[in-house]
């Protein structure tokens, strides 16, 4: 790490570790174009700019739900975006105290010769549009990864390369002054049980942390957002207790200590399965050196989503549902959770065959 260099450096350690504080983590909004209006669809709602625009002025602008959040990812368009009355909606996370993140992967692309598994693209422009992203006030950035567990995957392959980019993105994220969220996801999809999603889950972050150690990115200015150890979508469910062990046991395994906070996805658990397992990793006894926190997209904005429908009148019931889950999110993060979130449609499970961010 001795050669690591960015005017950035204490910026972006601060930064990772304001992310990871207690009671607090991160909302992820920045479903592609293609991505939202599939969501859109399963309410009957258009997918052109002003709706798109409407519902992330609804998630922003809550009452109450900034005050459990320390980032929000954006997609690009909305990171350009204001308030119907004309606030930038960079100005209203920043007023609250929540960073402004950005997605800057341009999606997955298969990589011939395998049975289907995936490379992240967008590395080409990415340090001229860290930049630009920097000067429009985004402090952090998400790059996903995709993996997945079958019968020989992941191939080599598929782990060096996916770890690889992961990290050469992180590096050109660090010149650039923002904290790169490294997200390397092994989907849930699959007849696999808990011990073999453990198992893959170690070799995964492994190659992760010795990729990012050959690109000398400054780990205390990073953030890992990994899959939690869970059977696969086929196999039978095990109890949160079951899956937190496994999890930080994998976690403690692999990822550095310096990493301030490992921030999760919900991967297409229901929104109660994503807050009660985060809350079972909070209660945990045991060495845990990274702050544990939640980075959802799906379990953040299911039931809200549903609750909104597209139409004006409904949009305070669905900020209180927002605020709902935020609340439970930000008291699993300190093992406090009690379970009263637990309404109709949070254990909807939200799982999407092969999803595409
Ligand atoms: P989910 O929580 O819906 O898995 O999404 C989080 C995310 O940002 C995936 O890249």
């Amino acid at each position: 790490m001795s050669s690591f260099h960015s005017q950035y450096k204490d910026e972006l350690i601060a930064n990772a570790t304001y992310i990871g504080s207690p009671g607090k983590g991160i909302l992820a909004a920045d479903e592609s174009t293609g991505t939202i209006g599939k969501r859109f669809a399963s309410i009957g709602v258009d997918n052109v700019e002003a709706n798109r625009r409407i519902l992330r002025e609804l998630l922003f602008t809550a009452p109450g739900a900034l005050e459990c959040l320390s980032g929000v990812i954006l997609f690009e368009e909305t990171l350009y975006q204001k308030t119907a009355s004309g606030k930038p909606f960079v100005d209203v996370l920043k007023e609250a105290g929540v960073l402004p993140g950005i997605k800057v992967d341009k999606g997955t692309i298969e990589l011939p010769g395998t049975n289907g598994e995936t490379t992240t693209q967008g590395l080409d422009d990415l340090g001229q549009r860290c930049k630009k992203y920097y000067e429009s006030g985004a402090r952090f950035a998400k790059w996903r990864a995709v993996l997945k567990i079958g019968q020989t995957e992941p191939s080599q392959l598929s782990i060096h390369e996916n770890a690889y980019g992961l990290a050469r993105y992180a590096a050109i994220c660090q010149e650039n002054g923002l904290v790169p969220i490294v997200e390397p996801e092994i989907l849930v999809d699959g007849s696999h049980d808990i011990a073999k999603c453990a198992y893959v889950t170690e070799i995964v972050l492994a190659a992760c942390y010795k990729a990012l150690s050959d690109h000398h990115v400054l780990l205390e200015g990073t953030l890992l957002k990994p899959n939690m150890v869970t059977p696969g979508s086929e196999s039978a469910k095990v109890a949160p207790e079951v899956i937190a062990e496994h999890t930080v046991r994998a976690l403690l395994r692999t990822v550095p200590a310096a990493v301030p906070a490992i921030v999760f996805l919900s991967g297409g658990q229901s929104e109660e399965e994503a807050t009660v397992n985060l809350n079972a990793m909070n209660k945990l006894k045991g060495k845990k050196p990274w702050s544990l926190t939640f980075s959802y997209g799906r379990a953040l904005q299911q039931s809200t989503l549903k609750a909104w429908g597209g139409k004006d009148e409904n949009i305070p019931k669905a900020q209180a549902t927002l605020l709902t889950r935020c609340k439970a999110n930000s008291q699993a993060t300190l093992g406090t959770y009690k379970g009263d979130a637990n309404l109709e449609g949070a254990t909807e499970s939200l799982h999407v065959k092969d999803y595409k961010y």
